[in-house]
Parts: structure tokens; sequence; C-alpha cells
């Protein structure tokens, strides 16, 4: 494409390895009440209900996860052994916190060769103060003219980020792994968007793609491929 177009980018599972570390502390978090007769499907099954709920009050990042995880042992009845698995709960999300950032592959090679012909910029929902941590790590924050952290990536939120950045919708794209954040909220807003499927998509952002040919969502399996898109 013509060089010159905005170009919003996701982060989590999109740049970096993400969902796949919740997913292991949900992992060991059922180990852990399974020694509480609670099965693991179980577990899994009432953790996606609360925090379907608890995110569209209090929103994501890890620190929310970690008080999910709290009203989840409330939830499925260990009661007063919530005190013996604070600790742990704790422990992990401390570390959760600590985790190295795993690149996916090509990703700065990519971003680098993007951000010569475009306006990049890191479009990211959660805890303002955690994804601005993470993008500082990451290494990447020079490889993006702008970061944006907003609270919910819906079809107001993408309208909202195109007018305070000057940005034309029919002129800006949105790339990220997210069906449910990334790709149907931004068409809707006016934007193209690239899906880039991630296997570890944490099922709170799957969601169907229309089966339409719509030239305006395009889908790569690499990040490197956006290369030959942009
Ligand atoms: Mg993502």
């Amino acid at each position: 494409m013509h060089p010159g177009l905005t170009l919003f980018i996701d982060a989590d599972d999109t740049l970096w390895e993400n969902n796949v570390y919740f997913d292991s502390v949900i992992s060991r978090t059922a180990m852990r009440l399974a020694e509480y007769g609670v099965s693991s499907d179980r577990t899994r099954d009432a953790l996606l209900a609360i925090e379907r709920q608890r995110t569209r009050a209090h929103g994501y990042g890890s620190l929310n996860f970690g008080a999910s995880l709290e009203v989840l042992c409330e939830h499925v009845g260990i009661g007063a052994s919530l005190d013996e698995i604070r600790p742990f709960l704790r422990a992990e999300i401390a570390s959760l916190r600590r985790k190295r950032l795993e690149l996916l592959p090509g990703v700065a090679d990519t971003l680098a060769y993007l951000r010569r012909r475009h306006r990049v910029v890191l479009f990211t929902k959660g805890n303002h103060d955690e994804q601005w941590d993470k993008v500082v790590r990451s290494g990447l924050r020079d490889l993006f003219h702008q970061v944006d952290v907003v609270r919910e990536k819906d079809q107001g939120a993408y309208l909202d980020a195109a007018r305070r950045l000057g940005a034309s919708p029919a002129r800006s794209w949105m790339i990220g792994n997210s069906p449910k954040s990334d790709i149907l909220p931004a068409r809707a807003a006016g934007f193209g968007a690239v899906f880039v499927p991630h296997p570890g998509t944490w099922a709170l952002e799957l969601a169907e793609l229309p089966e339409t040919q719509d030239p305006g969502i395009l889908r790569v399996e690499r990040f490197a491929e956006l290369a030959a898109i942009f």
C-alpha cells in the first residue's frame, strides 16, 4: 500500500507472548484447587464467568486477574481455606508482573520497516501503568510514533483514538490477534483490520469474524507478513 497510513498495532499476543503466562497461572491454580476437591473444568469455567463480569467493571491487567482468582476461590467454596491459598495467588501474580517479555518472531524488524513508511501507533487496552511498563521492557518503544493505552477497545475507542491522533479512519488500519477487540470494532469504526491469529488467544477475546469477503479485513499467519501488505 501507499505510504502515509496510520497503523494501530495491538501489543499482548501480537507483539509479545502474554496469555500463555496467565494460562499457566490458571493451570497451577487449578492444581491447588484440586487439593480441595474442585475439578479443573469447574475452576476454568467458573473463572471465565467471573472474568467476563469483572473485566467489564474493573478492566484488565494482572492485579484484576489476581482479584478474580480470589473471587474464584470463594466462589468454588473453599471457604476459610482462602487464607491458605492467598499467599500462593499473590506470589503467582507478582511473578507474572516480573515476567521477561518474549517478542514474537519478526516483530522488531517488521516494525522498523513499517515505521519508515507509515505512522505506527501501539494501541493496547488494560491497566495504564502495567501496559506502559511492558512497552518499555519490550525495547520496542522507539519503534512507535505513539503509544495509546485505553480501558477498552470498542468502536468508540477507535473513533476517539483516530480523532485524538488526527487520523482518518479510512486511512487507518488496526493489526492484532483479537477478533473481539482488534478486528470487529476497528472495522465498525471504518478502519481496515489485519487479523494475526495467535493460538493461545484468551477465550474472552475470541469472536466470529464475518464469512463474507470483506476487503477491509485481511489475515496473515505471521507478523512479518505485514511488510508485504504495507
Ligand atoms: Mg492482543
